[in-house]
């Protein structure tokens, strides 16, 4: 195996999820996010240690995201949080992904898909999107009671809940804040709407991301979909230190540690230049440490200018030169006690060595953490730890 890798901390993300269940109502449901193969952690992997502290459903952005769910066995419920287009929709039905619909054309599409199973016992559940400040998709809630009576006149279609999703909730800003309030109180006339005098069961309403699950405990309904505090980081502007000011932390560790190795130290003297369009120049006699890892890995080349820094044996160096495709170098001085084949440690967990987290490089690279782990592509080996 390559030693460039992504260690994969099953235990952290169950020790996650277990916290996360720990701090929301009992009654409350959990709808993880494994979509975008698991924010990069590895989606079949995740959802079964999901799965295995009993959570109830998983959301996927696409329907290959959620058949591979079920090809590995995955019982769990599903839901598809992003659109699918109609050649989809058979596939979808087939696996039983559950779709957030929000407009009759589409809700039709998965009737039609539904009338063709051979089990017709239940009707097929589907849950209506409301856009109440995302502006992405939804219906508006003028439209939520129609839309509702229609899904629920079909031959094979039944509602089975309401979502919306928040824009702002991960901001400490009051005019933020306020936006969040709205977006609920939006949300929640709609689901009055729906309910149409009782004649009507809105099924099962989610409106929680990570940072409202966490920070509006009063937003937790009937499910929250947590996603990135799964993988242990905390939503943006909501840190650590928030929380314990508040005095609500929850304890949340790093489910992913990039490792590579020390491939090769040369030395280098005082002047010469290193890597494409040569941006840095030694300033003294120095040892160099070739890294087999690069931007086609997920180390962004356009980190070359933050200086990013790597941790061997417990000490920080600095990645000098631009980061190439596959290689970077990284500048461990005149006296080094760095030896080849040395782990070399770019983010993740302390246990591992690790002096960063995904976290702190998108802060020095002006991003989230969700963008740095899902950035890891299929070339690094997940190794996944129980
Ligand atoms: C990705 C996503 C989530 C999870 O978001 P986090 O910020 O990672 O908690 C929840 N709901 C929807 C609709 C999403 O797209």
């Amino acid at each position: 195996m390559r030693c460039t890798k992504a260690i994969i901390h099953l235990d952290n993300l169950k020790s996650n999820i277990i916290n996360i269940r720990k701090f929301i109502k009992p009654a409350t449901k959990m709808c993880v996010a494994v979509k975008a193969d698991a924010y990069g952690h590895g989606a079949v992997e995740c959802a079964k240690a999901a799965e295995e502290c009993g959570v109830e459903f998983m959301a996927v952005a696409t329907v290959d995201e959620g058949v591979e769910l079920r090809n590995a066995g995955i019982k769990a419920n599903i839901l598809l949080l992003s659109l699918c287009c109609p050649e989809e929709v058979p596939a979808a039905v087939e696996n039983e992904i559950t779709p957030l619909v929000f407009d009759k054309e589409y809700i039709s599409l998965f009737d039609m898909a539904a009338s063709n199973r051979k089990d017709k016992s239940k009707k097929y559940p589907v849950h209506l999107a409301v856009d109440s400040g995302m502006g992405r998709i939804g219906c508006h809630y003028e439209q939520a009671l129609e839309l509702a009576k229609f899904i629920n006149s079909t031959e094979n279609l039944t509602l089975g809940g309401m979502q919306t999703h928040f824009a702002v909730s991960d901001s400490v800003e009051s005019k933020n804040r306020k936006y969040t309030a709205h977006q609920h109180e939006y949300f929640m006339k709609a689901i009055n709407a729906v309910k149409d005098d009782g004649k009507i069961d809105p099924g099962i309403c989610h409106c929680a991301n990570s940072a409202a699950t966490l920070d509006l405990p009063e937003y937790q309904m009937d499910m929250v979909r947590p996603g990135i505090i799964l993988y242990g980081y905390y939503p943006d502007q909501l840190t650590k230190e928030y929380f314990e000011k508040k005095g609500t932390p929850i304890d949340l560790k790093p489910v992913m540690t990039l490792e590579t190795e020390v491939t090769a130290i040369r030395k280098f003297p005082k002047g010469k230049s290193i890597g494409y369009g040569r941006t840095w120049k030694a300033k003294t006699d120095t040892n160099i440490a070739v890294l087999t890892i690069g931007y086609a890995d997920g180390l962004f080349r356009r980190f070359s200018t933050s200086k990013i820094e790597v941790a061997i044996n417990g000490k920080s160096y600095p990645i000098c030169g631009r980061i190439c495709m596959d290689q970077c170098m990284v500048d461990l001085g005149k006296d080094t006690d760095v030896k080849r084949w040395d782990k070399a440690v770019i983010f993740g967990a302390k246990e591992d060595g690790a002096l960063q987290t995904a976290a702190d490089i998108a802060k020095k690279t002006g991003t989230i953490s969700y963008e740095i782990t899902s950035a890891i592509t299929k070339r690094v080996p997940r190794v996944f730890v129980k």
